[in-house]
């Protein structure tokens, strides 16, 4: 996949000239001559990445960047600083800006190219997680995410086996901001950063106990370490190493000698873009479980027994194991709610569920059918069997008090309930036949007087 690029520069000649450079090596650029130019394309392209010069009339590079990376549609395309000057200043004031990166006037070569690409591989991966998460805010099932919180204390591992580097480096990045592990053996650092301990590796690419670029693609190889930010100190002028580096997956790096505002810069745009992650992926696995669950009991949802139960019934056909379905409805629950209250009968919902969840076993599927409606799927169970199970939840309801009003109250419920198993089904049987007998019980145990067990079979 080629990515596109957005070249900004109030200059034309400059844009023309990184633009051939980048189209000879087969990216798609496209060109916006001042900040309010790169921004509007940048909202409306979606460029994967963006080169921005710094010095330009109106407004300028560190003024762009900072509006780009607070708005929420565009705060993920990585952006690159392009800058005449190599002033320290600078490279500070555009990090903090949230600038991903600096090159410096004139371009070169293979700086440019593999900087684009490392950048562009590693926005790829995070636009599968944000597609996921629109997806969930269009079904409004996820919530906003916070773009501007601080990162915080974080835990950093340096792995570096020059101990007078190692020293320096961790004063640099100061042990009153992080939490921070030096570990000099780098199998015992990998061993340790795939216990997931850490939010961010730096790696001093002069380490002699192991080929450092093989550590880097080993800790870019693991499941466990494949998507922690990883920051590599190299030697100033080694640009062949570098890119090397970069190629394999590390995020970006740190010159030495090391200066220390620039390291602390760059720490913070590597936390604050795992902190984006992480938050991307918790919230699309808050979404998976919202999209599955009911919210006042916790249990499954019947949008989930729908597809789950039609798998079971299949295993049930192919083992030759029987399924049994209990369906359970509480009694006179309207009378509940009229007595104490909507609330109340919340209260008693959500209890219910709770002890139907503690009396099945793990292969068992609960979940909440209809208002005060529930479904049990039983794998491996025959009518016999769930009889007994069925028998002795009924009894527990009818037995113990619900609790209401906080321990103030309590109150007797009751609670009728229709079975069915495959055993009993005839040629051509389905999920759906089998829940529809297991309903049918269900009607005979209300008609029949309430608070009993109807098995489909009798
Ligand atoms: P039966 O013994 O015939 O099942 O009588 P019932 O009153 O339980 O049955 P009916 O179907 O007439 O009424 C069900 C009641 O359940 C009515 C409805 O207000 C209540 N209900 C459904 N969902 C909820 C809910 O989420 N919360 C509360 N508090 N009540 C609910
Ligand atoms: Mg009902
Ligand atoms: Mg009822």
């Amino acid at each position: 996949m080629t990515a596109r690029v957005l070249v900004v520069d109030d200059l034309e000649p400059n844009v023309k000239l990184l633009e051939a450079k980048l189209r000879a090596e087969y990216f798609d650029v496209l060109g916006a001559y001042s900040g309010q130019e790169a921004i509007d394309q940048a909202g409306q392209e979606k460029p994967d990445i963006i080169l921005l010069d710094v010095m330009m009339p109106g407004m300028d590079g560190f003024e762009a960047c900072r509006r780009l990376k607070n708005n929420p549609e565009t705060m993920h395309i990585p952006v690159v600083m392009v800058t005449a000057l190599d002033q320290q200043a600078d490279r500070v004031a555009g990090l903090e800006a949230g600038a991903d990166d600096f090159l410096t006037k004139p371009v070169e070569d293979l700086a440019l190219f593999a900087r684009v690409r490392s950048l562009t591989r590693l926005k790829m991966m995070t636009d599968e997680l944000r597609a996921r998460y629109t997806t969930g805010q269009d079904l409004g099932i996820v919530g906003k995410i916070d773009a501007s919180i601080n990162p915080g204390e974080s835990r950093i591992l340096i792995i570096d086996d020059n101990e007078e580097q190692a020293a320096r480096l961790k004063s640099s990045i100061g042990e009153d901001t992080h939490q921070i592990t030096v570990e000099a053996e780098p199998e015992v650092a990998l061993g340790r950063a795939r216990q997931g301990e850490f939010d961010l590796i730096l790696v001093n690419l002069s380490i002699e106990a192991m080929d450092p670029l093989r550590l880097c693609s080993s800790i870019r190889s693991f499941e466990e370490t494949r998507l922690t930010p990883l920051l590599a100190v190299v030697r100033h002028g080694d640009t062949r190493k570098l890119v090397r580096a970069l190629d394999i997956g590390v995020n970006d790096y740190v010159t030495r000698p090391v200066d220390k505002n620039e390291l602390s810069a760059r720490i913070m745009t590597q936390l604050r873009r795992k902190r984006y992650v992480d938050q991307l992926r918790s919230s699309f696995e808050v979404s998976l479980e919202m999209a599955v669950t009911d919210q006042l009991t916790g249990l499954y949802n019947r949008r989930y027994l729908a597809s789950h139960l039609s798998a079971m019934f299949d295993r049930s056909f192919w083992t030759g194991r029987p399924l049994a379905i209990m369906v359970l409805d509480i009694d006179h629950f309207k009378s509940v709610n009229d007595k104490y209250g909507h609330d109340v009968g919340d209260k008693v919902l959500k209890q219910f569920a709770d002890r139907i969840a503690n009396s099945i076993r793990g292969i068992d599927l609960a979940c909440r059918y209809g208002g005060e409606e529930f479904l049990i799927a039983m794998p491996d169970t025959d009518l016999a069997f769930a009889a007994v199970v069925a028998e002795r939840l009924r009894a527990e309801i009818a037995a113990d008090k619900f609790v209401v009003n906080g321990g103030r109250e309590e109150l007797g419920v009751t609670v009728s309930i229709g079975l069915a198993s495959t055993e009993k089904g005839e040629e051509g049987d389905t999920a759906q036949k089998l829940i529809k007998r297991a309903d049918e019980a269900l009607y005979e145990a209300k008609t029949g007087g309430r608070n009993r067990v109807i098995n489909s079979a009798a």
